[in-house]
């Protein structure tokens, strides 16, 4: 029977952009994800986001790299790219619902409004949402392909984060599927949660403001929301988000120094607290050790 990740319920994952190799930041989030689904008894499932930004060969390294420290998965991978009906059924839905509208700004449009005095941070200023039929037809004369977004209900949401308690962020007329065809990443991540039976969300906190606009568009698509733990980023000396330009940031960049993807989980798991310096362990003895009320809050400051 082949071995399908969708509809198994408890179950947590890692979700990849296949836009590059993995740096070591982006392995610790991996290796949390997993000691967060292994030690509640979840599955734990590897999908990749390549509905955008896809770098040839990246996604197998990211796989062979999980695989390289000692992280398994259940199941096959999962492929965004391979679920595009899934997509558009949640738009249909909403957008019988009455739930979405066409949006033509251009991008520039969007900064300028949104810088207008009482406009919340970062929220789209809804520039789009009561356009007469008239001058709908007019913008969509200038044929830019509208995007389509959702006409929210509300401007906060609340979620319930493991690290951050309850979290309440903007909630706006976030985008759907992007002019240019593709589903947002709201949208997908919703969708695909929900369908693979994901209850539990660990990622990187960066995506923390992300979380109160997915678990409402749940709630709009009957869908349940997942818990979540969204867990501190690795930054480098300067406290800036780690990058391909701040050193040996990823596996193979490490290997080619002469150091093991041992050597790489020892490095992980003792910034984590869960290993003394230089020594060596397996994911096995992590899950042994494992007490998400350790876990550091702070950055990770990646030694350089
Ligand atoms: N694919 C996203 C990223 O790599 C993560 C999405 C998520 O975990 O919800 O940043």
């Amino acid at each position: 029977m082949p071995n399908n990740a969708d509809n198994a319920a408890h179950t947590g994952r890692f979700a990849p952009s296949p836009s590059g190799d993995l740096h070591l930041g982006n392995l610790r989030t991996a290796l949390l994800a997993w000691l967060f689904a292994r030690s509640t008894g979840r599955r734990f499932v590897v999908r990749v986001e390549d509905l955008d930004r896809v770098r040839p060969g990246a996604q197998q390294r990211q796989l062979d790299d999980l695989a390289a420290i000692g992280l398994d998965w259940d199941g096959d991978v999962v492929h965004q790219s391979a679920r595009l009906p899934l997509y558009d059924a949640a738009i249909t839905r909403l957008h019988r619902a009455g739930l979405t509208y066409e949006c033509f700004c251009t991008r520039k449009e969007i900064l300028e409004a949104a810088a207008a005095p009482h406009a919340p941070a970062g929220a789209y200023p809804g520039t789009c949402r009561n356009l007469t039929p008239e001058e709908r037809d007019e913008r969509r004369a200038g044929g830019r392909p509208p995007a389509i977004r959702l006409r929210a209900g509300t401007d906060t949401f609340t979620v319930h984060d493991e690290l951050h308690g309850h979290y309440t962020g903007t909630v706006d007329d976030l985008v759907l599927r992007r002019g240019d065809g593709i589903p947002a990443y709201n949208l997908a991540v919703v969708v695909d949660d929900a369908a693979q039976g994901i209850d539990q969300v660990v990622r990187g906190d960066d995506l923390l403001s992300s979380a109160p606009r997915q678990a409402y568009l749940a709630g709009l698509l009957d869908l349940p929301a997942p818990t979540y733990a969204h867990v501190p980023l690795a930054l480098n000396s300067d406290g800036k988000r780690l990058a391909k330009r701040d050193g040996a940031v990823t596996l193979a960049d490490q290997q080619a120094l002469g150091r093991t993807p041992a050597d790489v989980l020892s490095v992980l798991a003792s910034s984590l607290g869960l290993a003394a310096e230089g020594e060596t362990v397996t994911v096995e003895q992590l899950l042994d050790r494992w007490d998400p009320r350790t876990l550091p809050r702070e950055p990770w400051i990646f030694p350089s």
